[in-house]
């Protein structure tokens, strides 16, 4: 008999050789038949392997990460089948699950394969799904490996398995088709009931552009037909909402193939918005104490090698400047903490003198491949809302509780009600992987725990995600049309302060290390504003907008009096604009909705004797005409009270 843990960390016991699928069907029928994976000692586990050891065990349906993961790696393993018979001699490269679905790299030969092509294979899915077909895991040697696929002509699967070690190979087949393959994969085929192939790219075998270029087919499928259909309205209302259209729309930022890839500049509008964003952080930081830093876009080298972001992002990022001196290099900068852990150098600290913390809004820059970068959620420069906190390990938890507050405020300004939390902590049968004291590591976790306790904040904890310096705490949004989004970061970190030898001189008078929190709510700008635009769908929050009103006189002989609305209304603080074009009324209202403009105000003959504007919100319609001042005080006391609210 084996000893089986429960998530809640009751015993049972089974015979050995049990495997999760059975242990589910022990507890009852039902969720047997939703089970698609497991995790069995920490390790991804197919739910048809047997467990041979006592062991911990968490089952995974569809609708955790895992499951969803095992589901879809096996719909890329059930597409590959599909594309070999549908292609007789198509060669496959990697069929990853991702964040959402699958995809699979194929090198189809001379054929050429296309969008129209990709009904076919859905079909043929379903049809391959139906036969209801086990996924059989198999351990084979590294020549059997090699000889199965060289002799199947898979010079790319071949490639792969010459660089794996010997005794870690496996097979998984389902019907006559077998992949090489970590796994885990689900018990079988009949769970796949809608499938969908989405698109179709070029990517360079293993990313290297001086290799052949495969066709990469993305995917995803659901064990339920709806919720592909709720799935693909969801796409569509997101193809409405992408940043990068609305970003274009509303004139906030662009790329320029001129300037580089990845590297984003912010127009004139998006520049308002960020900085308007930045004063807002700025302000509630410094009621909690922060202190506003500069630092520059480079450093040595040998500052990055001292904080080991060397070794992490230095032969994949961007290489080394080099100066007319022999011998001298700069990087620009990955992180901004290096040149944070420096400044706190700058004097002695006493324990009085903690925390310091040190904000800044740090440029940094780390190279993506050309594949990867997308708008301004992946890119290749990008500022980070970062700040440093130097503190004593008592004062970890209270610095995760101000943390906390600041997220709950920026959340609440910009309407973010629904999150959660992430509580990543050391995998407690693998200590050796972490550097710092077990007192310390121990001090920290509880810190993280209680502080979110205290909040009332929403978390999920994981043993085993924690950096190898320090447990964290990460943020995920789910925006308007139920996507997740990871945003900010809260990270205490042992490393550091050792690898700078920072100290404060304790109560005791003796050197003590202080504790570093890294911590950014926002995460960066870029991909913050990203995620708002997604979220609000460019209709941004009153006090945020770049354009908060526009005047539209009905024709062109009141734009003197539009011209008079305007400058009263910028005097007013109110951020406005006219619309002095010579277009039907009609055309007007429809463009500047589409900019998403909150108030319109109409200006024709009776406005112009009264004095007033014909006032439309976006989305609530006709308010009625208003005093020019009785309109500036509904915007301004809108503003206050939303920024009020939040102290
Ligand atoms: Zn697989
Ligand atoms: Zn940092």
């Amino acid at each position: 008999m084996i000893k089986i843990t429960f998530p809640d960390n009751s015993v049972r016991e089974f015979n050995e050789g049990v495997t999760p699928l059975q242990v589910a069907e022990s507890i009852s029928p039902r969720l047997a038949a939703e089970i698609v994976a497991a995790t069995v000692n920490g390790n991804q586990w197919d739910a048809s392997r047997p467990i041979t050891t006592d062991a911990t065990l968490k089952l995974h349906k569809f609708e955790d990460t895992e499951g969803k993961h095992a589901f879809w790696h096996s719909s890329a393993h059930l597409m590959a089948e599909a594309l070999d018979a549908l292609h007789p001699g198509v060669k496959f490269g990697i069929g990853p699950a991702i964040e959402n679905g699958f995809y699979y790299d194929v090198d189809f030969g001379d054929k050429s394969v296309t969008d129209k092509d990709l009904p076919a294979i859905e079909e043929k899915m379903l049809e391959l799904a139906r036969r209801n077909v086990a996924f059989v895991r198999k351990e084979v040697s590294k020549q059997e490996a090699m000889d199965f696929f060289g002799n199947k002509g898979e010079t790319y699967k071949t490639e792969l398995i010459s660089e794996l070690a010997d005794g870690s190979i496996t097979f998984y087949t389902q019907g006559n088709f077998t992949d090489l393959c970590r796994g885990p994969h689900m018990p079988n085929t009949s769970e796949i009931k809608a499938v969908k192939l989405l698109a179709m790219a070029g990517a360079y075998w293993r990313g290297d552009e001086k290799r052949k270029q495969l066709t990469r087919i993305y995917g995803i499928t659901f064990p339920k037909k709806k919720m592909l259909d709720e799935y693909l309205v969801m796409l569509e209302q997101a193809k409405e909402r992408d940043h990068r259209k609305v970003g274009r729309e509303l004139e906030l930022f662009m790329f320029s193939e001129k300037v580089g890839q990845g590297l984003p500049m912010w127009l004139p509008k998006g520049t308002q918005l960020r900085e308007r964003l930045e004063q807002f952080l700025r302000k509630v930081q410094k009621k909690y104490g922060y202190e506003q830093v500069m630092t520059p876009h480079i450093g040595q080298k040998q500052l990055y090698v001292t904080s080991g972001h060397y070794a992490k992002y230095g032969k994949d990022s961007f290489q080394p400047i080099h100066t007319p001196a022999e011998g001298e290099e700069f990087l620009l900068k990955p992180m901004n903490c290096p040149h944070h852990c420096e400044m706190y150098k700058f004097k002695p600290r006493s324990y009085k003198d903690l925390p310091v913390r040190f904000a800044e809004f740090g440029t940094v820059y780390r190279y993506e491949q050309s594949g990867e970068l997308h708008g301004l959620t992946r890119v290749r420069g990008f500022t980070q809302d970062d700040a440093h906190l130097f503190c004593t390990p008592e004062q970890i938890k209270d610095e995760f509780c101000k943390v906390i507050d600041i997220i709950f405020l920026i959340f609440r300004a910009l309407d973010f009600p629904d999150f959660t939390a992430q509580i990543s902590l050391r995998d407690p049968n693998n200590k050796e992987k972490y550097i710092g004291s077990d007192e310390n590591w121990e001090k920290a976790e509880r810190a993280i725990i209680e502080a979110s306790a205290e909040k009332g904040l929403k978390t999920v904890t994981e043993l085993g995600e924690a950096a190898f310096y320090g447990p964290k705490l990460d943020f995920m949004v789910r925006d308007a049309i139920g996507r997740k989004w990871q945003l900010g970061t809260i990270q205490v970190d042992y490393n550091l302060p050792e690898r700078f030898e920072l100290e404060y001189v304790g109560a005791d008078n003796q050197k003590h290390r202080p504790v570093m929190i890294h911590r950014a709510p926002f995460g960066s700008m870029e991909r913050f504003v990203a995620v708002l635009i997604e979220h609000t769908g460019g209709k941004f929050p009153l006090w945020l907008t770049p354009e908060q009103a526009v005047v539209i006189p009905v024709s062109e002989k009141y734009n003197d009096y539009a011209k008079k609305v305007w400058e009263f209304l910028n005097n007013c603080d109110i951020r406005t604009l006219v619309d002095e074009r010579n277009e039907k009324l009609g055309k007007k209202i429809r463009d500047n909705e589409l900019k998403r403009i909150p108030y319109l105000l109409i200006v024709g003959e009776k406005e112009m004797e009264d004095g007033t504007v014909s006032v439309r919100r976006q989305g609530e319609g006709d308010k009625g005409s208003m005093q020019m001042q009785q309109f500036a005080d509904l915007v301004n006391n809108e503003v206050e009270q939303m920024l009020a609210s939040l102290k």
